[in-house]
């Protein structure tokens, strides 16, 4: 029998130009999750689809999450037009990415995100994906330059943004402010978070926002964080 590939062409219209934007995606029935890292990073048998989230029109430039591509609004579609597209040379992203391809796709839609002054969690978002494609190729100096971004574009967005509508809530957002500071080595600002997160959860009116597998993940690193600062202090003394 004939093998199926697992990548396909998708296509969505560009909120900017207007152009049919092609980009390629990951076949669903194709994708086996193996393994997550505590910060979400995911481990795929074979194609992983993190490498084909950021869709970018061959045309104008213009650039997102594959999530997020229609949701631009009438300001940020001008400051594209203004700062990025007459820049732009024209080129495609479509096929298999390597590493360095997405890396590259990734950066580019950053650099949208910041020239049309986007929202942070978005920013947070992207920031966070580059770090994991960084760790992927085991390049830590990197990674953690990236997770520090990440980790400051999460914290601005919890502080400013309303996270009762979006696909970031703010418990989540709590989490992984928790768990980025205790890999940038911040373990007292990390248990700081973590334990807003469970007072939360000890509230009846939060606790059903918050799932359980949230609360495990925090209990469990909770432990390791404290266990790192007494291993510190051994250390220090
Ligand atoms: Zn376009």
């Amino acid at each position: 029998m004939e093998e199926i590939s697992s990548l396909y062409t998708s296509h969505k219209k560009c909120p900017i130009c207007g152009a049919k934007v092609d980009f390629t995606k990951i076949r669903t029935r194709s994708v086996r999750l193996l393994k997550q890292d505590s910060d979400f990073c995911p481990y795929y048998e074979g194609e992983n689809p993190i490498l084909y989230e950021a869709v970018i029109c061959p045309e104008c430039g213009y650039g997102s999450h594959i999530t997020t591509f229609e949701q631009v609004n009438g300001i940020e579609k001008a400051r594209t037009r203004e700062k990025i597209t007459p820049k732009w040379h024209k080129r495609c992203f479509l096929g298999e990415r390597t590493y360095d391809q997405a890396l590259e796709a990734f950066k580019i839609v950053l650099l949208n995100l910041y020239e049309r002054e986007a929202v942070r969690s978005e920013i947070a978002k992207i920031c966070l994906r580059i770090a994991w494609v960084y760790r992927y190729k085991n390049e830590d100096q990197l990674e953690n330059k990236f997770l520090e971004h990440a980790l400051n574009y999460y914290k601005m967005a919890y502080h400013e943004e309303d996270l009762t509508s979006g696909k970031l809530d703010e418990y989540t957002c709590m989490f992984i402010i928790g768990e980025l500071s205790k890999r940038a080595g911040h373990y007292n600002e990390s248990l700081q978070w973590f334990s807003r997160l469970i007072t939360c959860y000890s509230d009846p009116l939060q606790k059903s926002h918050i799932s359980n597998k949230l609360i495990e993940n925090t209990r469990d690193i909770v432990q390791e964080v404290k266990d790192l600062i007494a291993v510190n202090k051994g250390e220090a003394g």
